[in-house]
């Protein structure tokens, strides 16, 4: 097995989710399964706090865009053992969030909301969505680096989509490309240029990150 080793001065690995931490086919079979099973918990447990109040909030926002553009929006079942305003307002938000997963939306309210969702659950230290801007402009590389408080040459970014991995070089960052089951086969040109690999075992790190 072939090692690419992380160089000494690299402190911060960013990775990318669907492709590279797992194979796609993680994400539809387990990540999105959690969030249908969790989000009411979820939602119940976290209602109070800011972070959950602007992801509701977004969410709403987006219902309301929805509306104006006439797109189709979920609607709500009278359900008799929703007693209080804030079971009844949380299980709004559940329709609305289910409803756009079974329509495959990739809106930024969505994805803000599973991320934090994940992020709980599966113990990411940091977790940067849309907002920050796409993952092929380079912009949001260093605007990732910049909210980390690292120079971009202490990252390294793995992912399993070339376009992404050119943004975060252009940006100043390391880069590697993962390969998994189920992803874009890479050409030949582009296994030459970037460094891959099919498992993080093939990490050397030679400090402790
Ligand atoms: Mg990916």
């Amino acid at each position: 097995m072939t090692t690419i080793t992380v160089p000494e001065n690299v402190s911060v690995l960013l990775l990318d989710i669907e492709g590279t931490t797992t194979p796609i086919t993680f994400v539809k079979d387990v990540l999105f399964p959690y969030i249908r099973e969790h989000l009411e918990e979820y939602l119940s447990a976290h209602w109070e706090e800011d972070e959950c109040k602007q992801d509701v909030q977004l969410l709403k926002k987006q219902t309301e865009e929805d509306l104006k553009q006439n797109r189709a929006c979920p609607v709500h079942a009278v359900d008799q053992t929703v007693h209080t305003d804030e079971e009844k307002a949380i299980r709004e938000v559940v329709d609305g969030v289910l409803w756009q997963m079974a329509a495959d939306r990739k809106t930024t309210a969505l994805k803000q909301l599973q991320g934090h969702m994940w992020r709980a659950a599966y113990l990411f230290d940091g977790h940067f969505d849309t907002n920050i801007g796409a993952k092929v402009e380079s912009k949001s590389y260093e605007k990732i680096a910049e909210r980390i408080g690292c120079a971009p040459e202490d990252m390294m970014f793995l992912t399993d989509v070339t376009r992404e991995a050119k943004a975060a070089e252009d940006a100043g960052l390391n880069v590697a490309l993962v390969v998994r089951p189920g992803n874009i086969e890479l050409t030949e040109e582009e296994r030459n240029h970037y460094r891959t690999l099919t498992t993080f075992n093939q990490l050397e790190l030679t400090r402790s990150i």
